[in-house]
């Protein structure tokens, strides 16, 4: 469907067209019909889908046709909640560029950055507000956010934000929200919790797939590589000098690990950067910026700090750790082969990690091919080599990556 049937007004249009947008994607051609009805929506679609103009095109129509005459201050009346602050950010950027030719105002609050400038912007009033649900909170707290107004909320990435904890908040920030608003809930998977709040806090919702629950990208060339724990470091250098070629973004567990192997790759002459959770955020900003505009074509990254980020044309993805919840493996993937290009991704699995392997293959309903022709095989009957695991931080914080307590410090 063109962006031109879908009833959305001339300053909107004009916008997207100077995007070179024409043709709205599946995820948009539902979606955007059912915001302007004001419908609440639960939407499963992962990045790369278009689902940031899903919601972005809609809301900016619904406020600008609202829009208060003269200049009375503006109110808060649209709410974004993304778990990361790069998402944050690139929501904003997507909802200026679409909104250029209303006078709608929108920001975007994250933690980790000084808070007094993000209170300048509140006070000269804005529409439309992004934000992570921490800072949030804190500037409710402060009494510089106000949030009675709010006529639509939107959760974004439902599914990290509750992997991340973020729950209580989720549901403070709702409350806080007026009773009757419209809520739309984006979620790349749609785990049994993600169901349970959207049940909760959705008023009679419309249900969105553009993503089976097990897909994973079809255009994706899998490959996994048993390889002893030890091992991992000699494998990735192989196999960057032999097979691995191009723009690619390797994703490790742990902050640790991001920073063991950026060192690493750096010292052999790779151009190589990183994000996690540990690094400033313009330190973040930069690093995925000089990706972007090939500088570097090595990205290493937490989860936690990638997830969300539009990072187009990457040739492939690297799992140096199996992640231990199976949905990120389908997230990870997506990476690579998106928009109809072919990618490739390696996953490198230590003994043990096979019982990672074992749940991914479940929900993807695949067996991963498997690679046996590498220098660093591992043995069969090797035992899980616990105590080798340096790179997992100090002994005391590794008995529970998953914990509660412990989950903020590992990404
Ligand atoms: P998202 O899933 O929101 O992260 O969007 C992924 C990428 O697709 C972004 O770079 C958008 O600018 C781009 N995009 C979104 N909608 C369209 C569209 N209808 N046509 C072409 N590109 C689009």
């Amino acid at each position: 469907m063109q962006f031109k049937d879908l009833q959305l007004n001339k300053p909107i249009l004009r916008a997207i067209s100077e995007k070179n947008y024409e043709i709205a994607t599946p995820v948009q051609e539902q979606t955007i019909p059912l915001v302007l009805a004001k419908k609440d929506v639960i939407a499963s679609a992962q990045t790369g889908t278009g689902k940031t103009a899903a919601f972005a095109l809609p809301i900016l129509q619904l406020l600008f046709d609202k829009q208060d005459a003269g200049k009375k201050a503006k109110k808060i009346r649209a709410l974004v909640v993304s778990p990361t602050r790069e998402l944050a950010i690139q929501i904003e950027e997507s909802f200026k560029t679409y909104g250029k030719y209303t006078n709608l105002k929108t920001t975007v609050l994250f933690g980790g950055a000084s808070i007094e400038p993000q209170k300048d912007v509140l006070k000269k009033g804005v529409d439309i507000l992004i934000a992570t649900p921490g800072r949030l909170l804190d500037l409710h707290k402060q009494e510089c956010v106000n949030l009675s107004f709010i006529e639509t909320l939107v959760l974004d990435e439902a599914d990290l934000m509750l992997d991340m904890g973020f729950i209580d908040d989720i549901k403070k920030i709702e409350r806080l929200c007026p009773k009757t608003k419209q809520i739309l809930l984006f979620s790349a998977t749609m785990p049994a919790k993600v169901v349970a709040l959207a049940n909760t806090i959705l008023n009679n919702p419309e249900t969105i797939d553009v993503t089976p629950k097990s897909s994973t990208a079809e255009t994706v060339n899998q490959a996994l590589y048993y390889v002893p724990k030890t091992k991992k470091m000699e494998l990735c250098l192989h196999l960057l000098r032999n097979t691995i070629k191009g723009d690619i973004l390797i994703f490790r567990r742990t902050k640790f690990g991001v920073d063991k192997l950026e060192k690493m790759l750096r010292k052999n002459g790779y151009k190589v950067d990183s994000i996690h959770g540990d690094k400033l955020q313009k330190d973040r900003e930069t690093a995925l910026n000089k990706f972007k505009d090939k500088e570097i074509n090595i990205l290493i990254a937490t989860d936690v700090a990638s997830r969300g980020i539009d990072i187009s044309n990457l040739d492939a993805v690297i799992n140096f750790d199996i992640p231990n919840i199976p949905e990120t493996y389908i997230h990870r993937i997506g990476r690579t082969g998106r928009a109809g290009l072919t990618g490739n991704s390696y996953s490198f699995c230590a003994a043990d990690e096979k019982t990672y392997i074992d749940s991914i293959q479940k929900l993807i309903d695949t067996k991963i091919p498997v690679e046996k022709e590498h220098p660093y095989p591992l043995d069969p009957n090797a035992k899980p080599e616990v105590f080798i695991n340096k790179e997992n931080g100090p002994k005391k914080n590794r008995k529970s990556a998953g914990s509660k307590k412990n989950k903020k410090r590992w990404y």
